[in-house]
């Protein structure tokens, strides 16, 4: 069988995982499965929780949590740094970005979620995001580079806290507006106080109880408009609004309108598609 895995995150390496060790529990008259990964990312699979921690330290056990060989280990091949753009479950095939074509016997989507900023300018170039290793080492090497000195951060949930923090280390100053009050989703608003003041202490200005209104500018994000119509500037922009993150199969289209009914996935693809 030819087990096609879209995404290389915890998800996909579950999958791949558990795979094996049924292979392994069946025998070895099992035959093995021909499992192939493909991910738009050029990294082996990584852990989005270990990356503030990476970029602080640079510690790459806890990023590259299962060892950067996982994939080989487990008989995987894997296809880095390659978009999938269409399914078209009918075939039992993917199309990729670069128009290669992919048969399957049986598909799994593991593409994760996207965070999402439900804002007039949030498309506007220049917004960063902390959501992957990629846009995260991009944010980080701005900085590095001595581009940025002032950070506005949108969205006060857990990863814009460890971000605003991550960016506090790195030096810059950092404003974080958050419509409730900080980590509103997880935390009680008197636990949330205590949060709140050891940010305060980090010299971190919260804009808590603020709404942001929209992302601004002419061709890139040049400011964020308050819902009170106070304009804030920085040198760079973080949009980190997680309640709401949507399931990550944007980019890809869905070709057979039969597939999976009911399926989690075949609902994302459907939302999003064509
Ligand atoms: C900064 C940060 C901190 C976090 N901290 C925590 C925490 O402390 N605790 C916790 O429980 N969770 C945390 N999370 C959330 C956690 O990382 C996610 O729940 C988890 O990564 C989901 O795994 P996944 O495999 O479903 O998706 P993802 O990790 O998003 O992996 C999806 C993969 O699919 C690829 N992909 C997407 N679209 C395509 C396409 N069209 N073609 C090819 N490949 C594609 C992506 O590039 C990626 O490699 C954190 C997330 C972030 C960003």
């Amino acid at each position: 069988m030819r087990l096609l895995i879209l995404g290389a995150g915890p998800a996909g390496l579950a999958v791949a995982e558990r795979l094996r060790e049924l292979e392994r529990l069946a025998g070895a008259g099992a035959s093995a499965c021909d499992i192939e990964m493909v991910s738009d990312e050029d990294h082996p699979p990584y852990s989005p929780p270990a990356l503030a921690d990476h970029f602080l330290t640079g510690r790459e056990s806890t990023l590259f949590w299962k060892g950067r060989d996982a994939l080989e280990r487990l008989g995987v091949t894997h296809r880095r740094g390659q978009a999938v753009r269409a399914v078209h479950p009918g075939e039992r095939r993917v199309t990729l970005a670069d128009g290669t074509s992919l048969a399957y016997d049986s598909l799994v989507i593991a593409t994760g979620s996207r965070l999402y900023a439900p804002l007039p300018g949030a498309d506007l170039p220049g917004l960063c995001n902390f959501k992957s290793l990629t846009a995260a080492r991009a944010l980080v090497e701005r900085v590095r580079r001595g581009e940025a000195r002032r950070a506005l951060v949108v969205g006060a949930g857990f990863i814009g806290v460890e971000v605003a923090l991550v960016l506090r280390a790195l030096g810059l100053a950092v404003t974080l507006v958050e419509r409730d009050w900080v980590m509103s989703s997880t935390l009680e608003p008197e636990t949330a106080d205590l949060v709140r003041a050891a940010l305060c202490a980090r010299g971190i200005r919260v804009l808590d109880g603020q709404a942001a209104a929209a992302f601004e500018g002419a061709g890139h994000v040049e400011a964020v408009r308050l819902a009170t119509g106070e304009p804030l500037t920085a040198d760079l922009y973080g949009a980190l609004m997680l309640k709401g993150a949507d399931v990550r199969a944007y980019g890809m289209r869905l070709l057979d309108p039969g597939f999976g009914a009911g399926s989690m996935a075949f609902e994302a693809l459907r939302g999003r598609g064509a």
